[in-house]
């Protein structure tokens, strides 16, 4: 398995080396708006502590994040009265992961509105 490289944008985001726009913050976990958001309200889910992906996570790192997506998805579904929420995360380039500090997608959808590529 490939290792975690301390150097990823999202370690940045988190050391404030790259600006982002927060949603969310506590001791374990951070959310910010994607950069390229494929519609409106696209926002990340990340843990503070670094692994390349969910693949080689700790699970008690999970066992904090992902009531934080939940919460997130509704606050999203709520604020951008979606018809539903994608909740989306990949592991490795064969999966469609470009960045490589875990991460989960959440996207507010719209029926019959594609996501932008
Ligand atoms: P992945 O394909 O790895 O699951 O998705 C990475 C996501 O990070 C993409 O949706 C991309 O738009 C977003 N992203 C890449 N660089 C930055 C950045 O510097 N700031 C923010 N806020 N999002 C970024």
């Amino acid at each position: 398995m490939t290792a975690y490289d301390p150097n990823n944008i999202f370690a940045k985001i988190l050391s404030g080396d790259i600006p982002s726009v927060k949603l969310y913050e506590d001791e374990d976990t951070l959310a910010f708006m994607d950069v390229m958001p494929q519609a409106p309200g696209h926002l990340l889910v990340i843990p503070k502590k670094g692994s390349r992906n969910l693949l080689d996570a700790d699970p008690v790192v999970l066992s904090k994040l992902l009531p934080v997506v939940q919460r997130l998805a509704n606050a999203a579904q709520e604020a951008f009265e979606s018809d539903g929420v994608h909740v989306a995360q990949f592991n490795e380039a064969a999966a469609g992961q470009t960045v490589f500090h875990l991460h989960f997608h959440v996207i507010p959808r719209h029926d019959g509105i594609p996501l932008k590529p």
